[in-house]
């Protein structure tokens, strides 16, 4: 009797501490749901710049001049078929002319993608490939439509053919990342909406003042923010007053510390990366798999997973 009594007190003692552990556990569980982790952009930056130029004009050598001046990095779209033609850059320059930036798809003659069957569609973006590939001695993985138009077929016709984003045309006035690598929709147009139209002047002075507020709202941004900007050398053609604008823009933007400049193949590259990171449950533990250093914040924390590390996040 005695050892029953004691039995059934060993066994009430029991349940009641699993009781009061359960919830301990459970609230454990909860606490660490809620530690937020967030991306930085590279070298642990909260901004990224994006600058995103089609169709490879001859004027392209001259905004390559300004970008190399101020340290920034393009990404330039371009169309092979197009190359050597009148007023377009040559086959022989691309290697060195985009060294250190990005040689992009934009379909190899640029063509309305969507009024394409399906063997031309895939001609279209993987002759580029191909031709780009060769002239610039690159892996070449990113894509501008021609454009900027895109349908559903067009979507299911590049899944497979090696393109990593397509960009389109529609600006977001925001600076979020997509959700849709192969609908990228950009920031904005260079200087908003201003040119497309000769001679209007007051239309040019409020989209070059949106413009310019969008800029400024990006720099003074303390959330994680990029800015993707998009356009055609071309549209500044001989004008001084417009190149002399293109300037002033870089300078703004150039050689600021919270700024990453990057092409935007590495900004996806880095984005999958980062979305690949292996966190242990309790979030102390964090396994980069990838070569690229990633750059993450723990419950406001900066913390930097070099590439194949696990790492340690204390807080
Ligand atoms: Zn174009």
């Amino acid at each position: 009797m005695k050892f029953i009594t004691l039995l059934l007190f060993w066994c009430t003692l029991s349940t009641l501490t699993a009781q009061t552990g359960a919830p301990n556990s459970y609230s454990d569980i909860l606490k660490n749901s809620q530690i937020k982790i967030e991306m930085l952009f590279p070298e642990g930056k909260s901004k990224a710049l994006i600058l995103s130029y089609d169709d490879g004009p001859y004027q392209d050598r001259k905004l390559v001049e300004l970008m190399n001046k101020y340290d920034l990095k393009g990404t330039f779209h371009l169309n092979s078929n197009k190359l050597d033609l009148p007023n377009y850059l040559t086959k022989a320059e691309i290697k060195d002319l985009f060294k250190g930036h990005e040689v992009s798809v934009h379909s190899a003659n640029h063509p309305n993608l969507t009024t394409l069957s399906k063997i031309d569609l895939l001609y279209e973006v993987i002759e580029d490939r191909r031709e780009l590939e060769r002239l610039s001695g690159t892996t070449v993985r990113g894509m501008a439509y021609p454009f900027g138009n895109y349908n559903a077929s067009v979507l299911d016709a590049i899944q497979g053919v090696g393109i990593a984003y397509a960009r389109t045309v529609y600006d977001t006035y925001n600076f979020t990342i997509p959700h849709n690598f192969l609908a990228w929709h950009p920031s904005i147009h260079q200087f908003g909406k201003a040119y497309f139209a000769p001679n209007q002047p007051e239309v040019d002075k409020k989209e070059i003042a949106a413009f310019t507020q969008l800029v400024g709202n990006f720099l003074k941004s303390d959330t994680l923010a990029l800015l993707d900007v998009w356009g055609h050398s071309w549209e500044m053609g001989d004008s001084k007053e417009k190149w002399d604008a293109m300037e002033q823009f870089f300078k703004t933007v150039a050689h600021n510390p919270s700024i990453c400049y990057i092409k935007q193949i590495d900004l996806v590259d880095y984005i999958h990366a980062y979305e690949n990171l292996q966190f242990g449950v309790d979030k102390k533990l964090v396994t980069n798999l990838s070569s690229l250093d990633i750059y993450i914040k723990k419950a406001g924390k900066a913390f930097k997973v070099s590439a194949g590390t696990t790492t340690l996040l204390l807080e």
